[in-house]
């Protein structure tokens, strides 16, 4: 249909202010991630956690998209920065300082790799094994948060906290202590899954001081840009594209993205990988940090979680990015540089 708007000279005239004033074009990707988050804000479904009391403080319109890439720009829209408790987003991160630590061998004897099935806070354990199931899980992240080494509470909280500095490339990761205590004076669960990991050998004595560390470290503030550089370390082999810093040996990686993708949405793993088919990590205050691996990572914010304790909202971001820009891992990808395919072509060595 033809404009029904005239062209007089006044119009024109319009016309050619607004050229003049017209922006430089902007990335594709910002204006889909406006029109995304637009999109995802008509969906109301979910309820904000409230079993740990502080966090039924959250707004549930509160809403942030973030993409960081590994050459070092931000994207993000809407709540990007406004700060919440991690939560269980924290455990990929706690479980690679615990290999740095220890080395595989002996993480693995203390912490399995399988996934549960299960929801997070379930009491299962492996005990023909005598571990936990993964390190994704509560009971996990406990035995992890054990493992992180120093002498007495405040020096074991200061490594685990440097670590976080480094992946988010900045100095400000406080601890919330209103969530701190909120969970530390309820968390009876945790404080039950410890006591039975103690009662079979999986935990040292110090289980208070561990069960609060591991409060504390659920307990840190950052936004969703903080998280989308979180994982765009981990889409860079361990080394924070902005700071250039590295977080975590980079042969660690692909043990702590490994964990993610099969144990870290918990009992709706399984969908996400058939979905969206990222690593990724969902914590209950609404947050959800995805690695696209080599290049970006993704991190949505919104507190009206699912029955799994994941935001619906940030599910369907995940969705939307992953169909559009073919994330999958196991989608249409094209090899180059294939070690594998080259050894398949190269002549080798003369044979005997
Ligand atoms: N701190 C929370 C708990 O242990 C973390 C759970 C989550 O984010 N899924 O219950």
């Amino acid at each position: 249909m033809a404009d029904t708007r005239a062209e007089t000279p006044e119009t024109t005239g319009e016309k050619q202010e607004e050229e003049a004033e017209k922006k430089p074009a902007e990335p594709e990707l910002m204006g889909y991630l406006r029109e995304l988050h637009r999109e995802v804000s008509a969906l109301e479904a979910g309820r904000v956690a409230d079993y740990i009391p502080e966090l039924a403080r959250a707004d549930p319109e509160w809403f942030g998209i973030a993409i960081a890439t590994v050459d070092g720009r931000v994207f993000e829209v809407g709540a990007s920065r406004q700060r919440f408790t991690i939560q269980s987003v924290s455990k990929p991160f706690t479980y690679g300082l615990a290999l740095e630590e220890w080395g595989i061998d002996h993480v693995l004897s203390k912490v399995g790799v399988e996934p549960t099935g299960e929801a997070f806070n379930a009491v299962v354990l492996d005990e023909a094994s005598r571990r936990p199931y993964n390190p994704m899980v509560n009971a996990g992240a406990i035995a992890v948060a054990d493992l992180i080494p120093g002498r007495g509470a405040t020096e074991r909280l200061h490594r685990l906290l440097a670590t976080f500095r480094r992946y988010v490339g900045h100095a400000e990761v406080p601890v919330d202590m209103p969530t701190f205590m909120s969970e530390r004076t309820t968390g009876h669960r945790n404080r039950a899954i410890g006591h039975l990991m103690r009662g079979s050998g999986m935990l040292e004595d110090r289980i208070d001081e561990t069960l609060d560390l591991y409060f504390q470290q659920c307990a840190v503030l950052v936004s969703c840009r903080d998280m989308a550089v979180m994982a765009a370390t981990l889409a860079n082999h361990g080394e924070n594209p902005f700071t250039g810093e590295r977080a975590v040996p980079p042969q660690f990686v692909k043990h702590i993205l490994s964990v993610m993708y099969t144990c870290g949405m918990y009992d709706s793993a399984g969908e996400w990988a058939y979905r969206v088919g990222l690593p990724a990590k969902s914590g209950v205050s609404g947050g959800i940090l995805a690695v696209v691996p080599g290049q970006a990572g993704i991190a949505v914010f919104s507190p009206r979680v699912d029955a799994h304790g994941t935001s619906l909202r940030g599910v369907r971001v995940c969705e939307a990015l992953s169909a559009r820009y073919g994330l999958h891992l196991f989608g249409d990808q094209r090899c180059s540089g294939s070690p594998l395919l080259e050894a398949a072509m190269k002549p080798g060595p003369d044979r005997k």
